[in-house]
């Protein structure tokens, strides 16, 4: 069940009051968990650098409440113990070089002290969700009302050639940059940041290439796929001066958080389903804790950021 839904008890079985049939459903073990979401985002479909997978937890634990997030911060873990979680599933990894110690005096290691205390698992799926099928990009592209025709590059892996990072998408209503900006800044959550636009306010938008979290890496192809506009996070200033010289392509860079954060509700509705259909007594929950490290934006002293003439 997605939702904030309370009276989770306790017992290996007990009865789902959903079921018109009164049969019985089942409370899963991590491990089943695990192999669930192992189903939507293989281990072995993540970028060699990246460090993905079950970093804290019990394989034989029961899980009755699974809350998603973008970040393992100290804050998303003391929620997760609010809520009484049993996993957390983060998008970013907790320690994604290593470690030689997990003491409680770092706050890294404070993250694995609160978590096994509590009896908390936590799974990180990171690369291997960027380029899933349906995966981040799919859920920024949804957030935005953006019909997707295709990764913006391909996994050469797939031979439906669906899966890859990025997406190619298309309105089928042209949207001004000015437009379409302000709809960014409506759909996806709010962040001290709110959108940063490069290019001609009043320029046509007909298709667009999103990329969730940072995608600076990703200028060429977004040029060779030849699209109007290209959202993702955490754009610089000599590649976006270099793409503005190139191209009158415009250019949206939202806060890397509230570009990844669509997908944890993509994620959450996905593990319902497959709970729903092993009849799991579960309870899916979403974070809705800004952890985008960027708290505060004081605006310059001109007025209207997109250039409005006046
Ligand atoms: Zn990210």
């Amino acid at each position: 069940m997605l939702s904030g839904a309370e009276g989770a008890g306790s017992g290996r079985w007990r009865c789902n009051a959903t079921d018109q049939a009164g049969s019985l459903a089942s409370v899963p073990r991590l491990s089943e968990v695990i192999a669930a979401l192992e189903t939507l985002w293989p281990a072995e479909r993540a970028e060699s650098w990246d460090a993905v997978g079950t970093v804290a937890g019990d394989p034989d634990q029961e899980v009755t409440r699974v809350l998603f997030a973008v970040d393992p911060v100290q804050e998303i873990v003391d929620e997760a113990v609010k809520l009484g979680a049993d996993l957390l599933v983060t998008h970013h990894p907790l320690y994604l070089r290593g470690t030689t110690t997990v003491a409680a005096t770092h706050f890294k290691g404070r993250v694995v002290h609160t978590l096994i205390k509590n009896d908390i698992a936590l799974h990180v799926a990171h690369t291997n969700a960027d380029t899933a099928d349906p995966g981040v990009s799919d859920a920024l592209a949804g957030a935005l009302d953006l019909r997707v025709t295709g990764p913006l590059v391909p996994d050469p892996t797939d031979p439906e050639g669906r899966r890859g990072l990025g997406r190619l998408c298309a309105l089928d209503h042209p949207l001004t940059v000015r437009e379409f900006a302000a709809r960014a800044a409506e759909r996806l959550p709010a962040t001290a940041q709110g959108i940063r636009v490069a290019g001609d306010p009043e320029a046509p938008v007909r298709t667009v290439a999103v990329s969730g979290g940072s995608g600076d890496s990703l200028f060429d192809h977004v040029r060779a796929a030849g699209v109007d506009a290209f959202l993702t996070a955490d754009l610089r200033h000599h590649p976006v001066s270099e793409a503005r010289a190139h191209s009158p392509l415009a250019l949206l860079d939202a806060a890397h958080w509230a570009t990844e954060w669509p997908w944890c509700e993509l994620a959450a509705s996905q593990l319902d389903e497959i709970s729903d259909r092993h009849g799991w007594d579960l309870r899916v929950h979403v974070s809705k804790t800004v952890t985008d490290p960027w708290t505060a934006h004081a605006a310059s002293a001109t007025s209207d950021p997109l250039g409005a003439p006046n």
